[in-house]
Formats: C-alpha cells, structure tokens, sequence
C-alpha cells in the first residue's frame, strides 16, 4: 500500500478546503482527494457578495483559488482527481484515487451536492448569464427585472420569494398544474402580488446571446411553443448529493445525503462528513466551511482518543 495518512479529505469546496487548513494547522497532514472539478460549486458562479470578508464581493472561482491556496500554505496534500473507491470496512481505511489506494485513520467526506439543471441546449453556456440556481446569490442582480423560476417544490417557492425582493415580476414555470411544495410556502408565493404561476408549461430552452433575453416555453396541455421574455431563469428542480461513491459504506438517507450520528461524525466510527453532503437545509458557502471547521475539529479529537 502506497501511502498511510492520518486523514484523507474527499472534495475541494469550501467544506473541504477548509478541513483542510484545520486539519493541517492541527499538524495531520491532510491529502485532499480534490475531484475533477476541483474547487466545487462556487466555481460554477460568478460574483459572491454573501461571502464575509469581501466588502466588494469576489468571483467564485477566486475565492477558491485563494482558499486552495491557504491551504497549500500549510502541510496538505492534493490529488487532483475523483476518488474512484472507497473502503470503509476496514480499518484503516482505504480510499483509491489517481490509480492509487491511499489509507487513513479518519476520512471527511465533503463531495457537496450539485444541482439538478433541466439539461436545456443553451443553458449550462448561460449560467452566471441570467441562468442561475440560487436566489439568495444572485436575486441581486436582477433589480427592476423580470424573472422566471422553473419547478414546484419548496425551493422554487423559496427562490421565487426572495427574487421578489428585487425583481418587478417573477413567474414560476411548473410542469403540472399543481405544486408540490408545502401548502404554506405554496400560498404564500401565490399570493404575492409580484408573482404569477405558467401551470403545466415546460421551458424547451434559455434564449439569449451573452445573457439571457428569454425562454422558449411550451405548454403541456395545447402542446404550442412560444418565446417569454424575461432577464434571468432560475431552475430549482431539487440538489442531489454526491454520495455514489458511500453507498453502503455509510448511512444514507432516503434522499441520499450522508447521515450525521454524533456531531460531524457518520455511523462509521472514523469517517466524518461535512457541507452540501449532508447539509440540504442551507447549502452557502460559508455554513459548508463551518462544517469543515467542525469535521477537522471532531477528527483531531477522535485521532487523540483512537
Ligand atoms: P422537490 O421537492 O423534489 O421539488 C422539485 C420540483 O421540481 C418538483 O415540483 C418537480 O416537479 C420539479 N421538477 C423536477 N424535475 C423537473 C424537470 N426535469 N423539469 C421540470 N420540473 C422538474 O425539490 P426541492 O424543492 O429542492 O426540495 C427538496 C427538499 O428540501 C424538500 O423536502 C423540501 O421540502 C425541502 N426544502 C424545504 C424548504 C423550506 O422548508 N423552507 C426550502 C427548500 C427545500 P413535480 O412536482 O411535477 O415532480
């Protein structure tokens, strides 16, 4: 076996990068399994203005270049690749990454979860171009203009609210003619006087050329398609964790987030997780780097007692 780490860290978002800087300020000597698409979520947005500390706002994908480079300051280790195995049955455990099996006492997982997009021709080209997933990022941006929101559950309901705040009209596109958000956040959108409802309407694509101008829509029931004119389309269709990997290696929940048992710690003894992975309810930048803070901590206090 190649190499024995104390702790083997699995992504490179926020909730991993700043394992990480914990992890080895706590003299661990992390190695951060950093994914293909090292720096995770944030670098898939453009301007961050929620981000403490950056009175100007900073670009994503800065701000995890800046946060990897913190860490490198310190004593941790990068693989810039997916883990493509797991071992969590043995102890200790085993983790294969870059055709290579690591081993570690401890592991933090902290593999996010990424964002259902409805797979439109022209929609991953415009996203940080008025396609956006998250509301409280960029409902900002979209002061005086008009919006739309795509899906039906509780999300939508919520990104549709907090675009009110700054859009002049927000329609939510919904494929049936029912929502299936909770009845409370469901009526609370219908009756805001900002929001209209496209019931049984599907969005076939985003129009635009450097940013969005409109949607091409087409409605379910008469089978017709028209363009929409609006300034942005925020697609909130549900997240889904990155989790393919753990499945029964650690406990899952029905939606497939990691499971929490004591504090950051999973149902195995050992083997952490931190951000998005398990963290549906708030999933910003700046709680996932909390969780990381808490994994790195909850690990050094396991490593001492093992
Ligand atoms: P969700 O409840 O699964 O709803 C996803 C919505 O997107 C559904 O309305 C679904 O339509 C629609 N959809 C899915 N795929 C689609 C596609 N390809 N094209 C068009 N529409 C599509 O997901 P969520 O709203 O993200 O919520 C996830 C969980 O978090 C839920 O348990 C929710 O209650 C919870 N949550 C709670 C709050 C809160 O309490 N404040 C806020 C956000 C989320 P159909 O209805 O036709 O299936």
């Amino acid at each position: 076996m190649a190499q024995t780490r104390k702790v083997i860290i699995l992504g490179s978002g926020s909730a991993g990068l700043t394992a990480a800087i914990y992890a080895a300020r706590a003299q661990l000597h992390p190695i951060v399994i950093a994914g293909s698409q090292r720096g995770g979520q944030l670098t898939m947005t453009t301007d961050v203005e929620n981000f403490p500390g950056f009175p100007e706002g900073v670009q994503g994908p800065e701000l995890m270049e800046m946060v990897r480079r913190q860490a490198e300051r310190f004593e941790v280790d990068f693989i810039d690749d997916d883990a493509s195995a797991v071992n969590f049955k043995t102890q200790p455990f085993q983790v294969t990454a870059a055709g290579e099996t690591l081993s570690a006492d401890a592991v933090i997982i902290a593999t996010g979860a990424a964002t259902n997009w409805l797979g439109l021709p022209n929609e991953q080209r415009l996203i940080g171009h008025g396609v956006s997933s998250c509301a409280p990022c960029d409902a900002f941006f979209f002061r005086g203009k008009e919006v739309a929101v795509v899906g039906g559950g509780d999300s939508a309901m919520e990104e549709a609210l907090v675009l009110t705040k700054f859009a002049t009209r927000v329609t939510i596109i919904h494929r049936r003619d029912q929502f299936r958000a909770s009845k409370i956040m469901a009526e609370r959108a219908l009756n805001h006087g900002k929001v209209a409802v496209r019931w049984h309407t599907a969005v076939e694509d985003v129009l635009g050329d450097d940013k969005v101008t409109g949607l091409r829509l087409r409605d379910l029931k008469a089978g017709e398609s028209e363009d929409f004119r609006v300034d942005g389309l925020f697609v909130a269709i549900g997240h889904h964790p990155n989790t393919e990997l753990f499945r029964g290696q650690v406990d899952l929940d029905a939606a497939g987030y990691v499971r929490l048992h004591e504090h950051t710690m999973t149902n195995v003894r050992g083997v952490f997780a931190a951000g998005d992975v398990h963290d549906h309810r708030y999933r910003q930048a700046v709680t996932a780097a909390a969780w990381g803070c808490m994994a790195a901590m909850d690990v050094e206090r396991y490593l001492e007692g093992h």
